[in-house]
């Protein structure tokens, strides 16, 4: 079943106008036929009482002298002057049936149980009425008389005939009514919605969507607006401090490292020399997290600058997987080459960078598995490298994320280590190439993209 938090506020609003509008007017069109048959019926009952007591004032000398001829001569003159009146009847004092007229066709006369002396009394098809005959304040007789209503049902007809195309026009006019009212309010929820998905999906807090109106859609905008300074601000602070902090442990980190190395070189002894490899080891880790961090912090503050050199696609590819592969004991780099021996120009060290975090990711996401594929081609006017592993797999609604600072896919925070920083700083270099940078993923694997655009020099046969 629709529930109405599902009906958009556009549709919502529609629906509203034109129900609004359509039950105003089924309101007052019953207002309107109701008063009009009740006048109608006043005055038809007032009119058959006056009818009915100008027939009693001329029937007194026919029931004074029994002149049954003459009351019924006076009764049928009704055929032309009220074709309406199916029977007409005089009683006399005694209540005895001293005339009666009945129109053609018509059926006995039968006087309904509830029709009181002076009165009249309306049934669904009939309109009866009973009038005394008075002669010098005494009574002499009665007049009865029975009218068919039909005209009433021709004006009820006639009343709905008008309603019912005259409703469907209503709900048509409501219709483009509210269309072009719910336009006006819609439109601007929209845009509102809209801003904040786009500032949701890419972080961009800097979208203005402040609005100088007072109703409550200017002042929802205004307190996104506020929201959105109070993230600005936020993550402002948040990225002075990482740069701050980063750059405070850098320096100690540095020395650190130099007087590690002094004591592994010279140190002889086991497991003193074991021991300061392992300190070794874990202070390069740091130092990979500090300099990534202070990466973040150059990207944040438009800082990070290129070198840019000229360098062949396969030196670069060489040195970046061999020296790789010297690390990774667990898992075989298999190259798949497919270019001549073209020359890129770039930050090599840079792009040293974004394979590296590729081929590490692609390494420590596919734990006991033993093979990661490099594939490398040109195309004319680019080079695409492409990553792939044999691991865990990214869930399809996770990959638009994987490229934001600090993001983590749900499965892999837990069991596996890393900040969520190496595709976020690997994205800003590759654009900053004016390349491109993807994944691939289905239920097992991976498979990473970067492109770069080539310049058109060829180089000589590969050295
Ligand atoms: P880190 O690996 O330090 O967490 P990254 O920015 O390199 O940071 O990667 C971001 C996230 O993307 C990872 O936390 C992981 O969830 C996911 N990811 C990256 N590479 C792979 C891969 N090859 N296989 C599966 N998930 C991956």
């Amino acid at each position: 079943m629709v529930k109405i938090h599902d009906i958009s506020i556009r549709d919502k609003l529609v629906l509203m106008l034109v129900f609004t509008s359509v039950l105003v007017l089924i309101v007052f069109l019953m207002v309107f036929i109701f008063t009009d048959v009740e006048s109608y019926k006043q005055r038809k009952a007032n009119s058959l009482v006056g009818l009915a007591h100008v027939i009693g004032t001329n029937s007194i000398s026919t029931i004074q002298f029994q002149d049954n001829d003459a009351a019924t001569q006076i009764l049928s003159e009704l055929q032309n002057v009220a074709p309406e009146i199916v029977h007409a009847a005089i009683m006399d004092r005694t209540g005895k049936l001293f005339a009666l007229y009945s129109k053609p066709g018509a059926d006995g006369l039968t006087i309904p149980d509830g029709l009181k002396v002076n009165k009249y009394l309306f049934t669904d098809k009939e309109l009866y009425v009973s009038q005394q005959i008075f002669d010098n304040n005494v009574i002499v007789g009665t007049v009865f008389l029975e009218s068919d209503l039909s005209e009433l049902r021709d004006i009820i007809r006639t009343k709905y005939e008008l309603a019912v195309p005259l409703f469907f026009v209503a709900i048509i006019f409501s219709f483009i009514v509210a269309l072009v009212v719910q336009r006006y309010i819609s439109n601007r929820l929209l845009a509102l919605v809209a801003t904040m998905k786009e500032v949701s999906n890419t972080g961009h807090y800097k979208e203005s969507i402040a609005d100088n109106g007072k109703d409550e859609i200017s002042m929802l905008s205004n307190v996104f607006e506020d929201l959105m300074k109070q993230i600005m601000e936020n993550q402002r602070r948040k990225d002075e401090f990482i740069g701050i902090a980063s750059h405070e442990l850098k320096t100690p980190l540095t020395s650190i490292k130099g007087y590690v190395e002094l004591l592994e070189s010279i140190e002889d002894k086991q497991p003193n020399k074991q021991f300061a490899r392992k300190a070794l080891e874990n202070i390069n880790k740091l130092e990979k997290l500090i300099q990534d961090l202070l990466d973040v912090s150059k990207i944040q503050s438009g800082q990070l600058e290129l070198n840019l050199q000229e360098f062949s696609i396969r030196n670069f590819l060489d040195d970046t997987i061999s020296g790789f592969q010297m690390i990774s004991k667990t898992h075989l780099i298999e190259r798949q080459d497919q270019f001549n021996g073209e020359i890129i120009v770039a930050d090599r060290q840079r792009i040293e960078q974004v394979l590296t975090n590729l081929l590490s990711n692609a390494i420590k996401y596919s734990p006991g598995e033993e093979k990661v594929i490099v594939h490398s081609s040109t195309n004319g006017a680019e080079l695409v490298i492409k990553v792939t592993d044999f691991g865990i797999g990214i869930p399809q609604e996770e990959q638009a994320n994987i490229f934001e600072r600090f993001y983590r896919t749900r499965d892999t925070s837990i069991h596996i280590s890393g900040f969520g920083l190496g595709l976020y700083i690997a994205k800003d270099i590759i654009s900053r190439h004016n390349g491109k940078i993807w994944v691939e993923s289905q239920e097992k694997g991976s498979a990473f993209y970067f492109s770069l655009p080539l310049m058109i020099r060829q180089a000589a046969p590969d050295v």
